[in-house]
């Protein structure tokens, strides 16, 4: 049986006083839920995450992580330096850095590799555009993206990471993939993992993102292969977030 993991990602949002109004609505509404809670920060708030969630049922990360482990990289920051903050998770491959960023899918790949062996657990996005998904063409972005990591990642690997279907049209724009397209992809990316390694397969946690809300997020979470959720809008106001939570 897989766990519930919903991971908030704030994406370029947050202040230091609006975090900890943030933080402290949810650390005190979290009550005893069942499933697994992150945030997913701005890399410069991650100390105060830290200093307020310690102790917390609230575990948290990055949003990305660089392929290197150190050197003349400006700008990047490694997965031993949010390790040195206890994060947990590092968001790879979300579709604004493949998009703004012209982040390939082997780049998100060695990011997932180098997260996995510092001991991150990576949260690796695969995701089609509209044009993708009216041209007939999701299975085969989604596979492509998700190959890039299948190659590189071995089996043991693989049962560390955790997979994000975030469909780019549903990103942002208060449209949602029914549960039933959901769950399509989700089966298909379980699939796909399956034909690598069944045991990876069966006890990866995939995550659905895109306009997920509290009004949505029952039926979503309700699917088979639906894990969890990887939440943007819905992630900066604690009683949204909550709610997801609380449907999870
Ligand atoms: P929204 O929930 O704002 O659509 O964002 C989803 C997302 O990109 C999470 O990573």
């Amino acid at each position: 049986m897989r766990r519930k993991l919903v991971i908030g990602n704030w994406k370029m949002n947050g202040s230091r006083a609006a975090n900890t109004i943030l933080l402290a609505g949810i650390k005190a509404g979290l009550g005893d839920a069942r499933a697994d809670t992150a945030v997913c920060v701005p890399a410069p708030y991650l100390a105060q995450c830290q200093a307020e969630l310690t102790g917390s049922a609230i575990a948290w990360g990055s949003q990305d992580v660089s392929a290197h482990a150190s050197g003349a990289y400006t700008g990047e920051i490694s997965a031993a330096m949010l390790l040195d903050f206890a994060s947990k998770f590092a968001i790879v491959g979300h579709s604004e850095r493949r998009s703004y960023h012209q982040e390939s899918s082997a780049l998100v790949a060695q990011k997932a590799l180098a997260g996995v062996n510092a001991g991150l657990v990576p949260v690796v996005c695969v995701g089609e555009t509209l044009q993708e998904r009216e041209a007939g063409k999701t299975a085969d972005v989604v596979g492509e993206q998700l190959d890039a990591v299948l190659e590189v990642l071995s089996a043991e690997q693989l049962a560390k990471i955790v997979l994000a279907y975030e469909p780019v049209w549903a990103i942002g724009t208060g449209k949602t993939a029914t549960p039933e397209m959901a769950q399509e992809v989700h089966a298909l990316l379980r699939a796909r993992v399956a034909k690598k390694d069944a045991a990876a397969a069966a006890g990866m946690q995939i995550l659905y993102g895109g306009s997920m809300k509290p009004e949505n997020a029952k039926e979503l979470l309700a699917q088979p292969d639906i894990d969890g959720g990887l939440i943007g809008g819905a992630a900066l106001k604690a009683a949204d977030f909550l709610a997801i939570i609380a449907a999870a």
